[in-house]
């Protein structure tokens, strides 16, 4: 599905990302894991086109997308969420979904926000798809409420609805249980669960080792921009090469 060779970035002199190629298995939920500084963001920004790579390729669905730009990347069908919550808080649940929708049909955050002409007449098509993605995220009933009175997870919740507004083939969550209690992560699990049921193939970023071990189907390392190793859960755990970067970090 997504299609990665010899993917690498500099930024000065650090190799923040390093001849990276691996593959992305339709319908699989793919973890990257790796010690701080890895590389584990600065990848997902390669793929969602914030960043543009100093070498190598990407390709998704066949399509070579290693130069285009962020929206283009979302119209063909890869969303993702952030490290940090970006969500608006002061704006509605529902706003905030129709924002993420917007972004698939054209670059402008600001049109959505400040409300152009243009920005009217394509309102419902917006709302539809944004009441769809808060739907599949269990926030229908919060829809109207301030973003920001909802709780870690809700507000993740919300990030994640974002995502899902373009309609992507491919969602990018950036460490999605940060900060969340155990229970709050089980319910994460059950819900990415539940995306992968519907037809969605997911890539995580995540340190917490349960929802990694009790989630992926393929486990990616990273250890200073260079993948060490890739493969199912049981067998990651036990490779010398993964224990001696953890160890030494
Ligand atoms: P991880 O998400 O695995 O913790 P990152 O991908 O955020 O790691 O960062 C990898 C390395 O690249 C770090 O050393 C970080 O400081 C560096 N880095 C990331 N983005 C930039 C940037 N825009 N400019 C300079 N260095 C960066
Ligand atoms: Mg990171």
């Amino acid at each position: 599905m997504l299609e990665v060779r010899g993917l690498g970035i500099r930024f000065g002199g650090l190799h923040a990302v390093q001849n990276v190629s691996t593959a992305l298995t339709p319908g699989h939920i793919t973890a990257i894991i790796g010690p701080n500084g890895a590389g584990k963001s600065t990848f997902f920004n390669l793929i969602s086109g914030f960043y543009q790579p100093t070498s190598g390729s990407i390709h998704f669905l066949g399509e070579d997308i290693t130069r285009l730009r962020t929206h283009e990347v979302v119209g063909r069908g890869i969303a993702r969420t952030f490290q940090t919550t970006t969500i608006y808080k002061e704006l509605s649940v529902l706003d905030n979904a129709m924002i993420g929708h917007r972004v698939r049909t054209r670059a402008g955050v600001l049109d959505a926000l400040l409300r152009t002409g243009r920005e009217r007449r394509d309102e419902a098509a917006s709302r539809a798809e944004a009441l769809r993605a808060l739907k599949r995220v269990g926030l229908s009933d919060r829809a109207h409420l301030p973003a920001g009175a909802l709780t870690q997870e809700g507000q993740k919740r919300v990030g994640i609805a974002m995502a899902l507004a373009s309609d992507p083939k491919l969602l990018l969550l950036d460490e999605p249980a940060a900060g969340m209690n155990p229970e709050e992560t089980v319910n994460l699990m059950g819900l990415i669960r539940e995306l992968v049921g519907g037809g969605l193939t997911v890539a995580l970023v995540e340190h917490k080792m349960s929802l990694v071990m009790g989630l992926a189907d393929e486990i990616v390392v990273l250890h200073h921009g260079q993948k060490i190793a890739q493969g199912a859960p049981a067998d990651i755990s036990r490779d010398p090469a993964v224990v001696e970067a953890y160890l030494g970090s």
